[in-house]
């Protein structure tokens, strides 16, 4: 499944995909292109499919695991590489990737461009961090599969997959009111770390985020076309990052609520429908507009 607007660099691009600027569209997944609860993606799937049809490269960007994204993105039928667990790795499809960016590695399938710190050190840094601040922080690796299960919504396999971290751990906070989040922060940056908020979760992981990830891929695609036009979408603190680096950044809406977030954001855009259907709503608007060539006054 190859398309000239979407090959990969290191094959010589035609005329033709050198003159269309190709979009990426870059997209977190729970609350966003999969909804919170069912981790369905349903209503997304007229867009998904339009995608598919024109070649639109579809670029997960996820808090989750790459055990859980790799499964993901083939039912999905994606051949793009895919960014997991905010920011910490990228991973490239090895069988679609000619020219693998340099520093990446070959693993199962995949070729593994690692941006975070080793998982181990994140975790024994919260526990530092912890008794520093003397919070109850409940962390993945303290947690059951049954407990991640239950925190989650996931089913016992897949909860299997989140717990297969390389790079971020999630935790929650046992009593919220003890939490002053600037301390936190700064207890993970004393130790080159940072503190990102996801739905669920707290993360603690590498000085990355979903931002300086899709930056690379940006560069990767930019090596075999001259322009690219990046569209973002997700609904959390831990997307603000990445839908602050693209052309066209849109919030999904989400159960939660962040006032502000346009002035914060510039250019930013607004679902009207929540999750999925926000999803196919954005995506289907962006792709229907009459020329792709339009887009390239604006960027
Ligand atoms: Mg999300």
């Amino acid at each position: 499944m190859k398309h000239p607007a979407t090959r990969s660099p290191g094959q010589e691009p035609s005329d033709k995909a050198k003159s269309k600027p190709p979009f990426l569209i870059f997209t977190d997944l729970d609350g966003t292109l999969l909804n919170h609860d069912s981790y369905s993606w349903t209503e997304a799937q007229p867009a998904l499919d339009l995608c598919r049809g024109r070649s639109v490269p579809v670029i997960l960007v996820s808090s989750k695991t790459r055990a859980e994204m790799n499964p993901l993105r083939l039912k999905l039928g994606l051949v793009y590489p895919f960014v997991a667990e905010n920011g910490g790795g990228i991973f490239f499809p090895a069988e679609e990737t000619h020219a693998p960016p340099l520093g990446a590695t070959r693993s199962e399938g995949l070729w593994k461009l690692s941006l975070g710190a080793p998982y181990d050190l994140v975790v024994k840094a919260l526990t530092e961090i912890g008794k520093e601040l003397d919070l109850p922080i409940r962390s993945f690796s303290q947690m059951r599969l049954e407990e991640i299960s239950s925190l989650t919504a996931l089913d016992l396999d897949a909860a299997h997959l989140a717990a297969m971290r390389e790079y971020d751990e999630p935790f929650i906070i046992q009593r919220e009111d003890r939490l002053d989040l600037g301390l936190l922060q700064d207890a993970a940056k004393r130790r080159g770390l940072r503190i990102t908020a996801g739905g669920r979760f707290y993360h603690l992981h590498g000085n990355t985020d979903k931002g300086m990830a899709i930056e690379i891929i940006v560069s990767w695609y930019k090596a075999s076309h001259a322009h690219v036009v990046t569209i973002g979408l997700g609904d959390s603190p831990n997307d603000f990052d990445m839908l602050r680096k693209v052309d066209y950044p849109f919030f999904v809406q989400s159960l939660r609520s962040f006032p502000g977030i346009e002035d914060e954001i510039p250019g930013l855009n607004v679902t009207k429908a929540k999750g999925p259907a926000g999803w196919n709503e954005a995506v289907l608007d962006m792709l229907r507009r009459k020329s792709m060539g339009g887009f390239l006054r604006y960027v």
